[in-house]
């Protein structure tokens, strides 16, 4: 059988599966959304991303479709239909459908959508020569934080950013400071400091950047959350990204330009080879 999709209330064949025309995410991005890396089955750092995700419904005073519960056993029940061993479930809750009207509908049921993907970890050869980011403005609104469907600018930064052959765009704000990537956190490392953006409004509280906070407080490296910028990135002696499907991958280009000696530095090794021992540490304990 065929892969298969969780929309409201039914498993139906991912060919198949719709939304109504009216549905407010399709007409006005009104809704909010989570992707969980899957591991050998094991869904990694869950409770944080539906934390994430019950902050983001709170955000925008959309109700939860279901009980998180309940969304826990549908997300695990569409990976184990789908045999998923590796790669992420993507789920999304939007306000509902209801006339198209900017205000909220008086009486709406929120809708949930859940879809799977088969991934490959990132290959051998990103590893060993790290990626490529390209700069780009950021013209995002102020509620970063909040993680909407509502992603147009991060899809014209990342698609520039893939016209300049670059894996993944950062986005320089007005000031020159370089906030996050198009869909991942952005991090340098300056005199054995790794530096990173704080959590604010400005920026998507990624749960890889907080795991990964977690794990870098317990290794001594000295950490500071504070905006860089551009000019620094460039000069810094290692950079890397974090997300949920590429974990830690070293940047040693930016703009074209080496970072460093223009190859994976030895603490973006290090901090890569901690979080996945993490993450192994979370397939254990679950089977
Ligand atoms: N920033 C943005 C703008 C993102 O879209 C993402 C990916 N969802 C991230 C950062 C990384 O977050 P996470 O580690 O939770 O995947």
């Amino acid at each position: 059988m065929g892969r298969l999709a969780y929309v409201n209330g039914r498993y139906v064949p991912h060919a198949q599966a719709m939304v109504h025309v009216e549905d407010r995410g399709y007409q006005f991005a009104d809704g909010v959304y989570e992707v969980v890396p899957v591991i050998d089955g094991v869904l990694i750092d869950e409770e944080p991303h539906l934390d994430r995700l019950g902050y983001s419904l709170g955000e925008l005073r959309i109700a939860w479709p279901v009980s998180r519960n309940v969304l826990k056993l549908i997300l695990r029940e569409l990976v184990r239909r789908n045999g998923l061993r590796r790669g992420i479930v993507y789920f999304q809750v939007t306000r509902g459908v209801a006339p198209r009207d900017h205000k909220f509908p008086a009486k709406v049921k929120s809708a949930l959508v859940v879809t799977t993907k088969r991934m490959n970890p990132p290959s051998e050869a990103m590893l060993r020569d790290g990626v490529a980011v390209s700069s780009q403005p950021d013209i995002r609104w102020t509620r970063r934080d909040i993680k909407s469907l509502s992603l147009l600018p991060n899809i014209l930064a990342k698609q520039a950013a893939t016209e300049a052959k670059a894996f993944e765009a950062w986005l320089v704000g007005p000031d020159g400071t370089v906030t996050e990537g198009s869909s991942t956190n952005a991090w340098i490392v300056k005199n054995g400091a790794v530096i990173t953006y704080p959590k604010s409004h400005d920026i998507l509280g990624g749960i890889t950047r907080l795991s990964l906070l977690e794990l870098v407080q317990k290794t001594g490296v000295t950490l500071v959350e504070r905006g860089f910028t551009l000019k620094e990135a460039l000069e810094a002696d290692e950079a890397f990204l974090t997300s949920s499907s590429a974990f830690l991958l070293p940047v040693t280009s930016i703009d074209g330009q080496n970072i460093g000696n223009g190859k994976p530095g030895p603490i973006s090794e290090k901090l890569r080879a901690i979080y996945l021992e993490n993450v192994a540490r979370q397939i254990g304990a679950a089977k």
